[in-house]
């Protein structure tokens, strides 16, 4: 269908203004999230891509075909929810074939595409089972195999993991990016959890307040937040304003707003030999282990930084209450204001 354009489109309800003039472009065949917390927006784009609901103004294309104002049917797009919403009293097998034999297919060709799509989604010896002898991860490849049997254009996928366990999700996430690849088919993922859209995403909208506030690839997004916002939701950036700096030597006055990311700052406890580092004597005021990532909170009068280290040695190498050193390259500073 080509590229998916979006056009000042806008939404509200009520005085409530929930998309405000969005513009995006998503290429054929890629894979992009929408990222935001909750309440941004995500669900009501979505909708309104899926054509489920009316937008008030603005556009959207599929190519050169202008479909702002197509039902849901004509669009021939496949959609995947949270909550799964599987016909309980149809077994797995039948919850795929329902919607090809609502468009009256052939007998053959049902059950041959059907069952390519139970292989697709590794649900082999799975057929008779009832949505309700399933396990969360899949149902969901269920729901996932049933929007795709109908050949869709493009697949939306609304926050599909959050119902999951943590290592079904893993799992999960990545069989449907391979999914997505096998087919090619243009996706939209939507998703508050921001490891989620950096690991899958050729491309992440990061949305506040029904406003697209930056896109880019996930490197992009995360090397070079262009805002407060996608610094702070994207990662657990410091952000540092022209006071927080006092106490750094070796450091030309900086007028302004930065972000910092937290594995770019090293702690040591003698000061760093390296001319070029910026550095400042902090003071360790909580450790925090987080599996493979032992994070610091260092502090001085100015500020507090979070630092976040490789947790190789069994015990940390800095205890809290300790005077360290911390230190960093000034070009990793990057501005954002
Ligand atoms: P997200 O998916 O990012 O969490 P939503 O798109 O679901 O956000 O909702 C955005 C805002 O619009 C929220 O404040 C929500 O309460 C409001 N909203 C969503 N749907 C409706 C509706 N049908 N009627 C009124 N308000 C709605
Ligand atoms: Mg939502």
């Amino acid at each position: 269908m080509g590229t998916v354009t979006i056009n000042a489109l806008s939404k509200s309800y009520g005085d409530l203004n929930v998309l405000n003039k969005i513009n995006l472009s998503i290429e054929q065949g890629t894979f992009v999230t929408l990222l935001g917390p909750s309440g941004c927006g995500k669900s009501t784009l979505l909708r309104c891509i899926a054509g489920l609901i009316e937008v008030d103004e603005g556009q959207i294309m599929f190519g050169n075909e202008d479909v702002t104002h197509l039902t849901p049917q004509k669009r021939n797009i496949g959609m995947v929810f949270q909550n799964y919403a599987l016909f309980p009293n149809l077994n797995v097998w039948e919850n795929i074939a329902f919607g090809l034999k609502v468009q009256k297919l052939p007998a053959d060709e049902v059950k041959e595409r059907t069952r390519e799509m139970i292989q697709l989604v590794a649900l082999e010896g799975k057929e008779k089972a009832l949505p309700s002898q399933l396990s969360g991860g899949q149902k969901q490849r269920v729901a996932l195999a049933r929007a795709l049997v109908l050949k869709p254009k493009m697949l939306l996928l609304d926050e599909p993991l959050s119902a999951l366990d943590a290592k079904i999700r893993k799992n999960l996430r990545l069989q449907i990016r391979e999914i997505q690849r096998a087919l090619n088919i243009t996706t939209v993922f939507v998703t508050h959890d921001q490891e989620e859209a950096l690991i899958l995403s050729d491309e992440i909208f990061v949305m506040d307040k029904g406003e697209i506030t930056q896109f880019g690839s996930a490197k992009t997004i995360y090397t070079q937040p262009a805002n407060d916002f996608v610094a702070g939701f994207i990662g657990h950036y410091n952000i540092l304003n022209t006071e927080h700096f006092e106490g750094f030597s070796k450091f030309s006055h900086k007028e302004g707003r930065f972000a910092l990311r937290p594995e770019v700052i090293k702690i040591s406890h003698a000061p760093s030999e390296l001319a070029a580092r910026v550095t400042a004597p902090m003071q360790v005021k909580d450790i925090i282990l987080l599996g493979s990532i032992l994070r610091y909170i260092v502090k001085d009068a100015y500020t507090e930084l979070v630092v976040d280290c490789l947790y190789e040695e069994e015990i940390p190498a800095f205890k809290i209450g300790e005077q360290v050193f911390v230190h960093f390259e000034p070009e990793k500073l990057k501005r954002i204001g």
